[in-house]
């Protein structure tokens, strides 16, 4: 991915020297950035992403999740068109999704292309070359090879402890009784998978072909069944989608009983971001495995 020093230089080299922005208009829907659409005087139209200065790390790591994504082939995301800092912001530069009316079957293509990302072969390790964030936290990814010890130490143990003023003495027996036993209530895959990792419905757009996109991702190495708990945790998705997403052969016996376990990490983060509301949502979770 190329870093640009300027706006100005970015769009010379992606679309040639001397064109100019003629329009920039707001894209409402981000929960962190600021996005525009910016107009240039040929007609192309580009999606911009900005943010401080301190973001450009975080932009950086959405657009090798991106790439990380585009690399396995299976599924439509927008194509990354560099990072860089401006007039003392930092922005993300992509290919604009203007949409276009849904295929038909919408839901099954979208399902058969995530089962397609998921099945690729990415990766010997759990974890991924680089940290990155989930919504505003930052993201832990240090390779392992087991995922139920990467599941631990990377997911649920830093948001317990970024969250432990919240926990009562009786709450904490119950979250070391839970990280200890693990392997109980877990499996480990046959292999790791890329992962979106943050896929609620909010990041995904029909794309210009009229199927579905993944945008915004937080993607690791990791067991497949953390997207589809996260579709379900917000909700958004039709049935259609977990009919075709088995239907490829996707789902593992006893997902059902995993679900909650790895919404979990999802409202600890919510509980870490947004505080107290997601505590009695986190603790049900909890009691589950106790
Ligand atoms: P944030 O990082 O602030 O959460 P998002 O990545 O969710 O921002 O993007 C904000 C909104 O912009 C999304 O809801 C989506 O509708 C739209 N969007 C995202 N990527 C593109 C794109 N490449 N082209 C057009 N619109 C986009």
């Amino acid at each position: 991915m190329k870093e640009y020093i300027s706006l100005k230089e970015a769009i010379a080299d992606v679309c040639g020297p001397g064109r100019q922005i003629i329009d920039q208009r707001y894209v409402a829907g981000g929960d962190i950035n600021e996005a525009h659409a910016l107009s240039l005087d040929d007609g192309t139209v580009l999606f911009m992403k900005s943010n401080a200065l301190s973001a450009l790390d975080n932009f950086k790591a959405e657009a090798q999740g991106l790439e990380a994504i585009r690399n396995t082939g299976a599924i439509g995301v927008p194509e990354i068109l560099g990072v860089g800092t401006n007039a003392g912001a930092s922005f993300l530069l992509m290919e604009y999704i203007s949409g276009a009316p849904r295929v038909k079957n919408y839901w099954e293509v979208f399902a058969a292309e995530l089962a397609a990302m998921h099945r690729s072969d990415v990766s010997t390790f759990f974890g991924f070359p680089n940290d990155n964030w989930i919504g505003s936290r930052k993201q832990i990814n240090r390779k392992n090879d087991s995922w139920i010890a990467f599941y631990r130490d990377c997911r649920l143990q830093p948001q317990f402890e970024a969250a432990k003023t919240y926990f009562t003495a009786s709450d904490r027996r119950k979250i070391e009784y839970l990280l200890s036993h693990l392997d109980h209530f877990l499996i480990e895959p046959e292999r790791p998978s890329l992962v979106h990792g943050d896929l609620w419905s909010g990041n995904k757009i029909t794309g210009n072909d009229g199927k579905c996109w993944l945008i915004d991702p937080a993607v690791y190495y990791g067991h497949p069944e953390v997207d589809i708990a996260m579709t379900e945790l917000f909700g958004g998705f039709d049935g259609r989608f977990y009919e075709a997403y088995k239907e490829a052969g996707g789902m593992e016996p006893g997902y059902a009983d995993r679900r909650d376990l790895y919404n979990l990490y999802q409202l600890l983060n919510h509980l870490n971001i947004f505080g107290g509301g997601y505590y009695g949502a986190v603790m049900r979770a909890v009691a589950r495995y106790c």
